[in-house]
């Protein structure tokens, strides 16, 4: 199961560059960054994630063309399931913020952009050229992973996400 947290879900522009984005704020993170700006979201809160609710939250958002987890929870399978919901039945692009310094292929494979590394403090957020954090655009047709974090440090802006 994957829960989201309903009153804080969004429309960027600033998360994904050039895009459109809906993000939601997903629970039960499985990370332990020092420095957590979010530490609630490591708690079993929220409302569970299914298709209808992603069915309403376009419904709410009309007009957005990417669908951003903010965070992966504790259910691989079920945010793969979802992001293909998505993909198939919304026709927009998919994208991960992964707390994790190295996801599985299988991530690469379901999701159009992928967020990857840990909070860290002194290293700074993606809008820095020290971060430990990297952006990746993902083709699948053929695939390939393209590094765009240098993208943020451009436009100078300050995602403050993990
Ligand atoms: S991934 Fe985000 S919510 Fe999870 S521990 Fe790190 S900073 Fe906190």
């Amino acid at each position: 199961m994957i829960k989201y947290v309903p009153e804080m879900t969004s429309v960027v522009i600033e998360e994904i560059p050039d895009m459109v984005t809906l993000a939601v704020e997903i629970s039960n993170c499985k990370g332990n960054c020092i420095g957590c700006h979010s530490p609630f979201l490591k708690n079993d809160i929220g409302e569970e994630l299914t298709e209808e609710a992603i069915d309403r939250l376009f419904e709410e958002n009309f007009g957005v063309n990417c669908f951003l987890f903010l965070g992966e929870g504790r259910d691989l399978a079920r945010i793969i399931e979802l992001a293909g919901y998505v993909k198939r039945s919304k026709g927009v692009a998919v994208a991960l913020y992964s707390g994790r310094t190295e996801v599985e292929d299988e991530v690469f494979r379901a999701f159009d952009y992928v967020k990857v590394g840990p909070y860290i403090a002194e290293a700074g957020p993606l809008n820095v050229p020290t971060t430990n954090q990297r952006l990746y655009k993902i083709s699948h047709n053929p695939f390939s992973a393209e590094d765009i974090t240098s993208r943020f440090w451009r436009k100078g802006i300050d995602p403050n996400r993990s």
